[in-house]
């Protein structure tokens, strides 16, 4: 009998050392079998004849929980925006609006290709955004923001240093390596100054003993990152060097105003960078300069950031952004087309630790794969054509048809596949509503 899942007769852009195959690739038991594959008989089979096949984008700066907030926090000034619009919307949150949150941020991304995501969540509640994140099928490394300090200017009531760490123990023994693996807890500090270096510790040593990867935010906003230098800890990455969080397992949203001290830093001790260039244009934050960072040997990833500063997850948006953005600054040839797609895959299996598992379409790797048509108009014409220009530049979300998460078929012909779209959709508008009114507006 035939089993397991071909797609067949693609494009495919393996992002390993075969480089670009005409082909086919064979998954089983969750993984990429063969590549390109002879012709099988299979139970699932997908036409890819006109399409991409490409390994799942991995976005290494999320907030799930603020997808339920599109919209509502546009054209505001960083500090402005977090004291007017998104504390009081992130501490409004209940149960059932982090679910619906997270369920409509899941299926925007799993619909657009971004089959891996590094999410920070509020302060609660993270449980519930697991259980969404195992029912709609997406690969997931998830933790609620740790804020025991508080931030002048940006006030949000945390947790306690004892309620949060007790919180991350339960959610380590909960959900740490569920679905297979697939699920998996990120040390997630909001920022260096919200978390008290106690806090610090033991997040760096709670991510040494369970392999985990953290996940804070540094050197967004060019105002904030100077006058927290001119406090006790000194610059953003020094006072994460102090704490013995600046290593591999970090990654690091945004990183926009490095200074040549901390880029030494962040190269000479392997941590990530996590380019967000929506949100830091939309924020007025400034331009990473990534090209730097690039030639300077630091890996960087890519990310959207929430939906309440990026509006939308599209991790192909973003690919072109991050591509565009640079090359006034850097040059025409500065951010080619395989670079921003290198950093969409391989970069963020890097930052996450999951190179061996993601990023690829290798045999022996999860089989974590996109489909992406060109046959519309704005894909056209093919012939001779170069594979990564089409992705980057001109394919977008309505061009992702299948989607497959550790060989699981999650997106189908463009339909959410795991979940009803429509039931996500009215949960949100309701879920939206009720929040809006728990905040008085
Ligand atoms: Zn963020």
């Amino acid at each position: 009998m035939a089993d397991g899942l071909l797609i067949a007769d693609g494009t495919v852009l393996t992002g390993g050392p075969a480089g670009v195959v005409l082909g086919s690739v064979y998954v089983k038991d969750g993984l990429v079998v063969e590549v390109p594959s002879r012709r099988r008989r299979a139970s699932t089979v997908i036409d890819a004849s006109g399409c991409l096949v490409v390994p799942g984008f991995v976005q290494c700066h999320v907030h799930l929980c603020q997808t339920l907030f599109r919209g509502l926090a546009d054209d505001m000034d960083v500090v402005e925006w977090l004291r007017e619009r998104i504390w009081p919307l992130e501490q409004a949150h209940n149960e059932a609006s982090i679910r619906a949150s997270a369920e409509l941020g899941i299926a925007e991304l799993l619909l657009g290709g971004t089959t891996t995501v590094l999410g920070m969540e509020t302060t609660r509640y993270t449980d519930v955004a697991f259980d969404a994140a195992a029912a709609l099928g997406i690969r997931a490394r998830l933790g609620p923001a740790l804020m025991d300090r508080l931030e002048p200017g940006t006030e949000m009531v945390g947790r306690g240093t004892d309620e949060a760490i007790a919180d991350l123990h339960a959610l380590i023994s909960d959900w740490n390596g569920a679905a297979g693996g697939r699920l998996g807890v990120a040390v997630s500090p909001r920022g260096p100054r919200n978390a008290t270096p106690e806090l610090w510790a033991e997040c760096v040593g709670l991510a040494a003993r369970h392999g985990l990867v953290m996940h804070t935010h540094v050197n967004e906003n060019r105002e904030q990152a100077e006058r927290l230098a001119r406090d006790g800890d000194g610059r953003d990455v020094h006072a994460l060097d102090r704490y013995g969080a600046l290593g591999p397992a970090l990654v690091m949203a945004h990183g926009v105003w490095l200074d040549a001290t901390e880029r030494a830093l962040v190269r000479d001790r392997g941590a990530h960078i996590c380019h967000c260039p929506s949100s830091n244009l939309k924020l007025a934050s400034g331009v990473a300069p990534v090209p730097e960072y690039l030639a300077a040997g630091i890996n960087v990833a890519l990310g959207t950031d929430g939906a309440a500063c990026s509006n939308t997850l599209s991790a192909l948006d973003e690919m072109r952004l991050a591509a565009l953005l640079h090359k006034p600054t850097a040059g025409p040839a500065a951010m080619a087309a395989p670079v921003v797609f290198a950093m969409a895959t391989r970069g963020g299996a890097r930052a996450l630790g999951l190179s061996d598992r993601i990023g690829s379409i290798e045999v022996g790797k999860a089989a974590d794969l996109v489909v992406v048509s060109r046959r519309g108009a704005h894909c056209r014409p093919t012939a001779g054509g170069d594979p990564y220009s089409d992705l980057v530049y001109a394919c977008g979300d309505r061009d992702v048809t299948d989607v497959v998460v550790d060989g699981r078929h999650v997106v189908g012909d463009g339909h959410l596949l795991t979940q009803s779209l429509p039931d996500i959709l009215d949960g949100a508008e309701r879920e939206r509503r009720a929040l809006l009114g728990r905040v008085g507006r």
